[in-house]
């Protein structure tokens, strides 16, 4: 099959879902994708019924004509302006004239001893599974790595019934007063985390502190935790660990959009350096829901020409940009997190290859072809992040296809053709 549209919107976010609504209000013909089952995206979850703002957005874009594709992923730009997708029941292509990429983030695991214990999750993947239903009633938890994402996942953990024997972050005390102190000019983020705060019941928020090892027989017992000059242990069958978060640039890099220190670069109308294709929300700079909705919206009115209503969303924009910034320097990673892996730890999970294969290798290209790291199934979405930070290397695959997908899509046979 195949359909076109004057915008297709791949990810149903907030920025996608915002982007999605205005150029259908503007009267452009619309088709937004996503490969979850539902719309909402990582903050959202299909959730949108629970959450004020998610079903304001819905309702809006439910009051369009835009079509909405779930449970279908971009793998592949087929030709110019024609996307591959791929879903349960085969592929399919989309023709657009626009294009506006808001593919968001995914947390950054780094590697410590222990680290592929069972109990040991990611902080955004233990949000993930909370939201699923996973059940945590009497578990007692650790919450560790970096950012503001551990005092939502504490908070998760407390409601949902786990004891939260210690949230860790590795940013030092002075760099978090310094954020803390610029939030007044951001009232509703401060809010945030002085809920998420009562949510934890306060539990113990230590910062300069991260997790040395993970220990256990067959499963997760106790994690190491570390302030660098000394190390204690702290009991707990659940751990919670991620460093920030990295766009996922994979779809950007393969159309072509230029990238800068990791991030797609775009202008005043979020147009990339690829014209016609816009990328929004965390893809241009990790800064959340408020950043990923304005950004949405201006690209959608970008799209449609409307360069009043763009310029007017500009100044939010910037003061959504200089949070962005300031979040970066906040939770910036230290380099002692790069000293955690010990020669057998694993760094690929998926082919079993262990950080000491990859010591020594001049690059990523080169620690692939030798190793067969990045080569599984997640094709280096977990490890190819650590290993940029690990290493210094640059990961910056334009191949396709973006997810794994079958030959059969890829050749674009059979259900693929008009
Ligand atoms: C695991 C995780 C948990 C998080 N939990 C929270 C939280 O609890 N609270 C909070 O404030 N913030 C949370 N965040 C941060 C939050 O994601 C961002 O602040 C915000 O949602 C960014 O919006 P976005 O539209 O840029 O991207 P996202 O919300 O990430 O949406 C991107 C969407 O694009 C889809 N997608 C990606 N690639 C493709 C493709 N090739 N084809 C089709 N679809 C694709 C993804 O499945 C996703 O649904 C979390 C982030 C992560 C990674």
């Amino acid at each position: 099959m195949t359909a076109q549209f004057d915008v297709v919107v791949v990810g149903a976010g907030p920025g996608g879902l915002a982007a999605a609504t205005v150029s259908a209000e503007a009267g452009l013909r619309v088709c937004v994708v996503d490969d979850n089952p539902a719309a909402g995206g990582q903050i959202w979850r299909g959730q949108t019924e629970s959450n004020g703002r998610a079903r304001s957005w819905l309702a809006r874009l439910q009051a369009t004509q835009a079509t909405v594709w779930n449970g279908l992923r971009v793998v592949d730009l087929a030709a110019e302006k024609r996307l591959r997708l791929e879903g349960a029941s085969g592929g399919c292509d989309l023709l657009f004239d626009k294009l506006i990429v808001a593919t968001g983030a995914r947390e950054r695991f780094l590697p410590f001893p222990g680290w592929t214990l069972p109990g040991v999750m990611g902080a955004g993947g233990a949000q993930a599974l909370l939201k699923a239903g996973l059940k945590v009633q009497g578990r007692r938890a650790v919450v560790a790595g970096s950012g503001p994402l551990l005092l939502a996942v504490a908070a998760s953990l407390r409601t949902h019934g786990a004891q939260v024997a210690a949230v860790c972050e590795q940013a030092p005390l002075r760099r978090l007063v310094r954020f803390g102190a610029g939030l007044w000019r951001h009232a509703g983020k401060l809010a945030e985390g002085v809920q998420y705060q009562l949510q934890s019941r306060f539990a113990p928020y230590r910062t300069n502190c991260w997790v040395a090892r993970a220990e256990g027989a067959g499963k997760l017992e106790r994690v190491v935790l570390t302030n660098g000059r000394r190390q204690w242990t702290v009991a707990c069958d659940l751990l919670a660990c991620g460093f920030n978060l990295v766009p996922n640039l994979e779809l950007p890099l393969l159309l072509g959009c230029r990238v800068e220190e990791g991030l797609i670069q775009v202008d005043a109308r979020q147009q990339s350096s690829c014209e016609n294709v816009f990328c929004v929300g965390e893809l241009t700079g990790v800064g959340g829901l408020d950043k990923a909705l304005l950004e949405g919206q201006i690209a959608g009115w970008a799209a449609a020409r409307d360069a009043q209503r763009v310029q007017a969303l500009q100044r939010g924009l910037k003061k959504q940009k200089q949070f962005a910034r300031r979040l970066e320097e906040a939770f910036a990673l230290r380099p002692e997190l790069r000293l955690l892996p010990e020669a057998d730890t694993l760094v690929c999970r998926c082919e079993d290859v262990p950080y000491v294969a990859l010591c020594g290798r001049s690059g990523w290209r080169d620690a692939k072809l030798r190793s067969r790291v990045g080569m599984g199934a997640c094709q280096g979405r977990v490890c190819g992040a650590a290993a940029e930070f690990l290493f210094g290397w640059q990961k910056r695959d334009r191949r396709p296809p973006v997810f794994p997908a079958t030959v059969a899509t890829m050749a674009g046979e059979e259900n693929n053709r008009n």
